[in-house]
């Protein structure tokens, strides 16, 4: 009889850390490089400093394993497209030129050139930039930065593992070039991309990896059998070649569905698995295959992507299951850190007993390492941690922050016909037609103003304490009193305010509702240098007073015309803050409604005839399985009629929408019952428009005449052009014409020409159907 060799200790491991460094160093180095303030040898050397600290800070958390390669200047996609030598070859002179100048060409495009597209990861908030690859595309390898970085976390004496984007989530999130034709399939590369991989781990084994992590997160989407296969095909290939390093496969932001019998079979020699409430299936799916005999599982059982402690008993309880199921069972985070901010300790404002219920990047490490040691040596050995986490979470379970007894009171007695209007649309148009007397083709824009210099120093005088409230409230009435001048004198049918006193559609309102916390460093990477401090919503929501009452009924008072309410919708509110873990967000989403439904009430108690709810994220949100949408999209369009439906007919909802993908969300949009909807349509040429009508969309809709992401002008030829594309869709009785989006981007010159020539085109638009 031989004994049964005991497992090895569980050891603490991380994918990837914040980048920017504790006082956001790398964004000032950054773009301080694009200034030409800070050298190329200063930008490295501030890189290689936050590097080494950010290493430290894990090894002295206890995390057995650090992750190399996850740094970035930019973003960790274009590290891949570097490291597989896919450079476009509009960029090839830029690159050949200057490899970091190239890059940043790469990012973010220069005079002449146009940058990389740039999308979304998965449903995070974290936006990467898309490889662009064709028939043509040459791959070679670079291991150079990949090599650099693992060589200087050895060099510090810690045991490093390289992570790497894996060759099919590359060429899954990769898009055909631009001159290639559209149905071409990135994915059919898989065979000259693989030789490039094998090089790159041939090098890192060179320099010194023992295990290289390849992350393979678009495997969590439904996947076509077809490609399943390909993936089988990669990592049967990957793993038969001779020199190179164990190889760890990494999934997270769900489950793995049928790519997990994949992934198991294949000759690697470990896997990183999702182990999170939105992953829990791969628990038993894992159990079903019968588990991975022989080889390394790194548990990610800490939630990477949210911002509140862990269970550690239920965690050492998911450990002691999968001890069973691997060889080596290792401690992870489910996805890298770079979702969260770097330490909640740094946080002075937030109440000291919902501080406790907080764990960014710095307080995961520590619950990572925690589990480690609790599943190596035994719950004993963690007892005081146990003890303080078990607090920790009754304080937060029974605390009347999270259990508001009059909200959830609120919430119970909602009922079916709380999120209906009263009347249908076809007796709603009537009422609101007699009552808003608007011409045909109503002319609107969807709600902020440039947002000026003078603005934002208003904001800093207030905060700094140089003007007081009555000083800030004067500078935003003199700014509401330009734009609604500007307005008149345009000749814009349904005015708005310009949101001047707003720095954040969400933030704004989440700092006036109670239960929704701001935080003071919680950073986090949107895109490139550019961060965001999304606000946590942390116990019940309640509304102790109205948001925007005062600056809408101050419009209303200086104008004759309708001026449009505006507020940010329940599932954008969601979309773009942290949200509660501790239960459905669905239930979160219902009492932001409320808060909001109160809201709206009020706007039209004031006299706002007009009311747009905006619903920007609704898109983005959608769960990453098609099986998960149906779910999610009966409780945000639920929320959303929650929101608008309290108000009387005559009072006309609108709702508003960017990006331009809505063909698989249409009957949600139909859903909300929105009277009015503006979209974002002029680059796609309208085609939003298309398909509403191929839908059968039976209400209101403006798809934008005006491109807002630049500066350019349109002129009233093409304003009208692209309405009259409009009509052939959308019958002119509920044709609205204005912007894509919001103006808080531009600048008043071309806001105003743009706005004129608008409203030209529609008089344009109007004479010639009354003369036909
Ligand atoms: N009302 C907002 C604005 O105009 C909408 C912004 C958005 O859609 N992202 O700025
Ligand atoms: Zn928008």
């Amino acid at each position: 009889m031989t004994a049964k060799p005991a497992a090895a200790a569980a050891r603490a491991t991380v994918y990837g850390y914040p980048r920017q460094g504790r006082n956001r160093e790398l964004k000032k180095a950054v773009e301080g490089y694009w200034k030409g303030r800070v050298t190329p040898d200063a930008l490295r050397q501030t890189a290689a400093d936050l590097r080494r600290s950010a290493w430290q800070q894990l090894a002295d958390a206890g995390i057995h394993e650090v992750p190399t390669g996850d740094f970035s200047y930019y973003d960790h996609v274009l590290d891949t497209s570097v490291m597989v030598g896919a450079v476009p070859p509009r960029h090839r002179a830029a690159v050949d030129a200057d490899a970091l100048d190239g890059y940043f060409a790469m990012a973010r495009g220069t005079q002449d050139m146009a940058p990389l597209e740039m999308t979304k990861w998965f449903d995070t908030n974290y936006h990467y930039l898309v490889p662009e690859l064709s028939p043509d595309t040459v791959f070679t390898a670079d291991s150079a930065k990949q090599v650099a970085e693992l060589s200087e976390a050895l060099a510090l004496g810690l045991a490093a593992r390289p992570v790497l984007v894996g060759p099919v989530t590359y060429l899954l999130l990769a898009k055909p070039a631009p001159g290639a034709a559209a149905d071409f399939e990135p994915l059919t590369l898989l065979d000259r991309l693989l030789p490039v991989y094998a090089e790159v781990l041939a090098d890192l084994r060179a320099a010194g990896a023992e295990w290289v992590q390849l992350d393979e997160p678009a495997l969590v989407q439904d996947r076509t059998p077809a490609e399943l296969n390909t993936a089988a095909r990669a990592y049967r290939d990957l793993g038969a070649l001779t020199d190179r390093p164990k190889l760890l496969v990494a999934s997270y932001f769900d489950r793995l569905g049928d790519a997990l019998p994949v992934l198991a079979k294949a000759p690697v020699d470990g896997l990183a698995l999702d182990f999170t409430a939105a992953a829990a299936a791969n628990l038993d799916a894992l159990a079903a295959v019968g588990g991975l005999p022989g080889k390394r599982l790194v548990a990610g059982v800490v939630d990477g992507r949210n911002v509140w402690i862990n269970n550690l008993e239920n965690s050492l309880s998911t450990l002691g299951t999968l001890l069973g199921l691997a060889d080596q069972v290792d401690v992870a985070a489910s996805c890298s850190l770079l979702h969260v901010p770097i330490d909640a300790a740094t946080e002075r404002d937030i109440d000291p007993q919902i501080l406790r219920w907080l764990a960014f990047a710095r307080q995961k490490t520590a619950e990572i390492s925690t589990l480690a040691r609790g599943l190596a040596q035994g719950t004993d050995a963690i007892a005081a941690e146990l003890a303080a986490n078990r607090a920790d979470l009754a304080s937060r379970a029974t605390s009347p922050i999270t259990h508001d007894t009059a909200v959830r009171a609120r919430v119970a007695a909602v009922t079916d016909a709380d999120s209906r209007r009263s009347q249908p649309y076809s007796t709603r148009t009537v009422a609101q037609r007699a009552h808003l007397k608007l011409p045909l083709l109503p002319t609107t824009t969807i709600g902020s103003f440039p947002q000026t210099a003078e603005l934002r120093a208003a904001r800093a005088d207030l905060r700094a304490g140089r003007i007081d409230d009555a000083g800030y409230e004067q500078r935003i009435e003199s700014e509401i009193r330009d734009v609604l001048a500007f307005q008149e004198q345009a000749g814009i049918d349904v005015l708005v305010h310009g949101e001047p006193e707003r720095n954040d559609m969400v933030q704004y309102f989440a700092e006036q509702l109670t239960g929704y916390l701001a935080t003071q460093h919680g950073w986090v990477q949107s895109y490139g240098t550019r961060y965001v401090r999304p606000p946590v919503l942390a116990g019940d929501i309640s509304r102790p007073e109205p948001m925007t009452v005062r600056w809408t009924a101050y419009a209303n008072s200086l104008t004759d015309r309708p001026v449009k309410g505006m507020l940010t919708g329940p599932v954008t509110m969601l979309a773009w803050s942290f949200v509660r873990d501790d239960q459905p967000l669905g239930d979160t989403a219902r009492q932001v409604a409320l808060a909001l439904r109160d809201e709206v009430g009020d706007l039209e108690a004031a006299g706002t005839s007009v009311i747009q709810v905006d619903e920007p994220a609704l898109r983005e949100t959608l769960p990453l399985r098609a099986a998960d949408h149906a779910a999610y999209l009966a409780w945000a369009t639920e929320a959303f009629r929650l929101t608008s439906s309290g108000v009387r007919p005559q009072t006309q909802i609108h709702t508003h929408m960017c990006y331009a993908e809505f063909g698989d969300i249409v009957q949600a949009i139909d859903d909300l019952d929105a009277d009015v909807i503006s979209l974002e349509a002029a680059r796609s040429h309208m085609q939003v428009a298309r398909e509403l009508a191929a839908h059968g969309y039976p209400r209101e809709a403006g798809p934008g005449v005006y491109d807002i992401h630049s500066p350019r002008v349109p002129d009233a030829d093409e304003a009208a052009a692209l309405l009259r594309k409009g009509l052939d869709a959308i019958p002119a009785e509920r044709l609205w014409v204005n912007p894509d989006c919001g103006l808080k981007t531009r600048g008043w010159p071309e806001t105003r020409a743009s706005l004129e020539n608008l409203v030209t085109a529609a008089r344009t638009v109007r004479g010639e159907l009354s003369a036909s």
